[in-house]
């Protein structure tokens, strides 16, 4: 968002002044313990704090909440300051699959193979009534959750939610990411979860 009381750094190419903040805030390092000179935290730390705030989404909107979408990625609510400005449309360059819409039965098994795509680790989020639960259209074509085809991490409640909600979904799977473990993918519980929707 646009800082007024920024000062002007550049006006001879716009002609025009060109406010940049200078309200830069840097993330907090993990826990660790540090001394002069040095700095020890746990790998799981260091790799969760790299991948919380560089998560790639991989947006699959169907319909109206994707408007939403559209405003939360836009310069007011602006995605990118969580280090996610890079959205991607090949499911194997993304790690955060999006479902955002209704979801329609013969959509499922897309969605799955979407999903199937990306590589480990990813995380899901399911964006809105239809997302989460078929929404309004409880009927024989709607699919009623994508949690029917693939795991959900978040679920983000509303019809549709605005993008305060989405970025607050967002931020619950950041939490998640964070304090991952590098080695929870290779649980037994990680693989009994994929193996209740037939996946390998
Ligand atoms: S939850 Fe509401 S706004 Fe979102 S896709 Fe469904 S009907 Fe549209």
């Amino acid at each position: 968002m646009a800082d007024n009381n920024a000062p002007v750094v550049n006006e001879v190419l716009t002609g025009r002044p060109v406010r940049f903040s200078t309200n830069v805030k840097m993330i907090e390092p993990p826990p660790g313990v540090e001394g002069e000179g040095f700095f020890m935290t746990k790998l799981s730390e260091l790799v969760g704090m790299g991948r919380k705030n560089s998560l790639w989404p991989l947006p699959f909107a169907t319909s109206c909440c994707g408007i939403e979408f559209m405003a939360t990625m836009a310069s007011h609510y602006d995605l990118a300051r969580f280090g996610s400005e890079r959205v991607g449309f090949s499911p194997r360059q993304c790690d955060l699959l999006m479902v955002m819409g209704t979801i329609a039965k013969k959509m499922g098994p897309v969605l799955r193979q979407v999903y199937l795509q990306m590589a480990e680790p990813r995380w899901v989020i399911a964006v809105g009534a239809c997302a989460s639960s078929g929404g309004i259209f409880d009927t024989y074509s709607v699919l009623q959750g994508i949690d029917q085809v693939i795991p959900v991490d978040v679920y983000v409640p509303g019809c549709p939610p605005r993008p305060e909600a989405i970025l607050d979904g967002f931020m619950r799977v950041q939490d998640l990411v964070a304090n991952e473990s590098v080695r929870r993918r290779n649980s037994p519980q990680y693989q009994a979860l994929l193996a209740e929707y037939g996946i390998q």
